[in-house]
């Protein structure tokens, strides 16, 4: 039986896959191509449990790396309480954390602050996938498991902001999606926007 890819590295960064569930099931989404990025697959045969995942934390020099960040092949919120404590861990041996999101936070824990909840825990910079410059482009794009998503994402954004941690954006360049207008998003937001190509089958 394969090893499940739970921890992998790239550009300086180390990159935790904790889930491949997801509130969002995006046209562009790397799952409907590939089995991962940068010839890691990051497929689970099951979820890590958090004691799994701070096991194989702790035998990796993780000095060596300049950031450390919940990303692949999933949303790494549906695990919020997971993010925290292994934020913290993380957070304790001096190291930046970052957070790549779809940013529906709001809606999966309605009773929860969770923007405040991760600054407490030490998240650093929180990376929202904006996706598009307006809601009826990210829901054909993005097909949301909630509804109202584009508008509670946006609302999560200013969170981040008002608790003090870096906020990006991210977009994928497509030809319906307004970059032009991304870019206003962003700067309305004082984000910085990432723009990122499409590298799946057309
Ligand atoms: S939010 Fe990310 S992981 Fe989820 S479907 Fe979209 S691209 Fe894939």
């Amino acid at each position: 039986m394969k090893k499940d890819t739970i921890i992998y590295e790239a550009h300086n960064n180390l990159y935790l896959n904790i889930t491949n569930k997801c509130t969002a099931d995006c046209v562009f989404c790397i799952k409907r191509y590939s089995d991962g990025v940068y010839g890691y697959d990051l497929r689970l045969t099951r979820e890590p449990a958090l004691s799994d995942i701070i096991k194989e934390l702790s035998q990796i020099d993780i000095s060596q790396y300049e950031e450390i960040v919940f990303t692949g092949l999933g949303e790494p919120l549906v695990r919020l309480d997971d993010v925290l404590e292994i934020t913290r861990w993380i957070r304790t041996r001096g190291l930046p954390v970052r957070l790549d999101t779809i940013g529906h936070a709001k809606l999966l824990y309605p009773g929860r602050n969770v923007a405040e909840e991760l600054a407490d825990a030490g998240m650093k910079v929180v990376s929202i996938s904006l996706n598009a410059h307006d809601e009826e482009t990210y829901d054909d794009l993005c097909n949301p498991k909630f509804k109202n998503s584009y508008g509670k994402m946006l609302e999560f954004a200013r969170d981040v902001s008002k608790n003090g941690m870096e906020l990006r954006f991210t977009v994928v360049n497509l030809p319906v999606v307004d970059i032009d207008k991304c870019r206003e998003i962003a700067k309305e937001y004082c984000a910085d926007l990432k723009v990122r190509g499409y590298g799946g089958p057309v």
